[in-house]
């Protein structure tokens, strides 16, 4: 089943389950309204989407990713999940989505540069501030998301900082925004060994994915003391029993382009020592918790019943299909979804919208704090009112659901 099929069951499944109006049902699985576009730059043509699922809880928003596999289906998909993440965890925002189909390792910054400009351009229409917010996703950095609002404000024809959130600190962005999503994973992974009294340090942790939310989520871990043993980006990753240095790892990636030139497995390459592995390994190394922080449909039913962890933890959107998380539940593997998980991007970007909008400051401190406040209540009422028989996935979808509801009686 496709991704956006998928979602789509998932969400009408909940929804009659607590009896939700037919209307709603209808409404939630198809976006209100969609754009596609071409984007041209030195004779190549891109294609571009925006997806705007929602609004009954607040303007549309949600990220913007360039990626070579995004399609229509996809933006749509993940449309829908920032409606319902918003809704859960009582964000006022609704969802949206938006993407570009470009393999961005085949161009250079300037490039990708002309190319966001040129999103803004055919987006312009229908986001702005106060309609629809879009903010980064994957391969989107605070520097092309200040490169978006430079261009949504030349054309609106004055300064727009609220227009996008996520972006550099001396354009309007807020310091806590880049470390945000991968810092409220880490709130979710404490509550969660606390709910089941394990201390950090007896966590043994996997990461795929190491990029801006892995990374940061990473880095959060292993300050508090979890062990992370596994990391890796989309050519695979390194594995070192003792424990990663999360930061030195990172500062080396970065330098040489790849994590696996970081490491060899005696160190007598002039690397650091560490197995090198592939992303199949990592999703099935025995640790207590596994982190998908790449992208979707990693563990589906194929490799589902090679799962070792006792709880997987989704930061990358929809990282495990409903088909395997079916088997992990029966396994007693339990899956945290994704739409709780992740959401502490958007909870700092509703911060920084404020800012944009109001001019209101926040710190660092205050950011982390408030992801915080929305986060810990999010997981001890998910965690409560999860109903007998439905996986964490399904009881969350359900508690956005009636909080929709909730709003379209108002
Ligand atoms: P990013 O571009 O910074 O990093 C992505 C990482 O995943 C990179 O290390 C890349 O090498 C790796 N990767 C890509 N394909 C892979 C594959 N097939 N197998 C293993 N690794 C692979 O992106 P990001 O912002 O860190 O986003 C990661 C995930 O988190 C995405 O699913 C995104 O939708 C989700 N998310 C991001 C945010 C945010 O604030 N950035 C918020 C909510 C959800």
């Amino acid at each position: 089943m496709s991704f956006l099929k998928e979602i789509q069951k998932n969400v009408e499944n909940a929804a009659n389950e607590i009896s939700a109006p037919d209307f709603l049902v209808k409404d939630l699985k198809n976006p209100d309204r969609f754009l596609e576009f071409k984007i041209k730059v030195d004779n190549e043509i891109f294609t571009g989407y925006r997806s705007q699922h929602n609004n009954l809880s607040g303007p549309y928003k949600g990220g913007v990713r360039f990626h070579k596999n995004v399609s229509a289906d996809e933006v749509k998909a993940l449309s829908i999940l920032m409606t319902l993440k918003c809704a859960l965890v009582g964000v006022p925002f609704g969802g949206a989505k938006g993407g570009v189909k470009i393999d961005t390792k085949k161009y250079d910054k300037s490039k990708l540069q002309s190319v966001a400009r040129q999103y803004v351009q055919k987006a312009f229409p229908i986001i702005g501030p106060e309609v629809d917010i879009p903010a980064p996703d994957i391969n989107i950095d605070p520097e092309l998301i200040s490169i978006m609002v430079d261009e949504y404000s030349k054309i609106a024809g004055k300064p727009s900082p609220a227009s996008f959130t996520g972006k550099k600190l001396r354009d309007g962005g807020i310091d806590g925004r880049v470390e945000a999503t991968g810092y409220g994973g880490f709130v979710i992974l404490t509550e969660l060994m606390k709910s089941i009294n394990k201390d950090p340090e007896e966590v043994v942790v996997a990461i795929q994915g190491f990029g801006n939310v892995g990374y940061h989520f990473g880095y959060f871990a292993k300050r508090r003391g979890f062990k992370v043993v596994a990391a890796s980006e989309s050519a695979g990753g390194v594995l070192i029993k003792e424990g990663i240095d999360i930061v030195k790892t990172k500062k080396c990636a970065n330098e040489k382009g790849t994590i696996l030139d970081c490491f060899c497995a005696n160190g007598s390459c002039g690397h650091e020592k560490g197995e090198r592995i592939k992303n199949e390994e990592l999703l099935t190394l025995d640790v207590d918790v596994l982190v998908p922080a790449a992208v979707e449909d990693v563990i589906t039913k194929k490799n589902a019943n090679k799962i070792k962890a006792d709880h997987v933890l989704c930061l990358a959107n929809n990282p495990v299909t409903s088909g395997a998380e079916d088997i992990l539940t029966a396994k007693g593997v339990e899956v945290i979804p994704d739409i709780l998980t992740n959401s502490g991007g958007v909870i700092a970007s509703y911060f920084e919208w404020k800012k944009g909008l109001k001019g209101e400051e926040i710190s660092k401190e205050e950011v982390f704090s408030g992801i915080e406040k929305f986060l810990r209540p999010a997981f001890a009422n998910l965690r409560e009112k999860r109903r007998c028989g439905s996986s964490m996935r399904m009881s969350a979808y359900k508690l956005a659901i009636e909080n929709l509801m909730k709003k379209h009686n108002e």
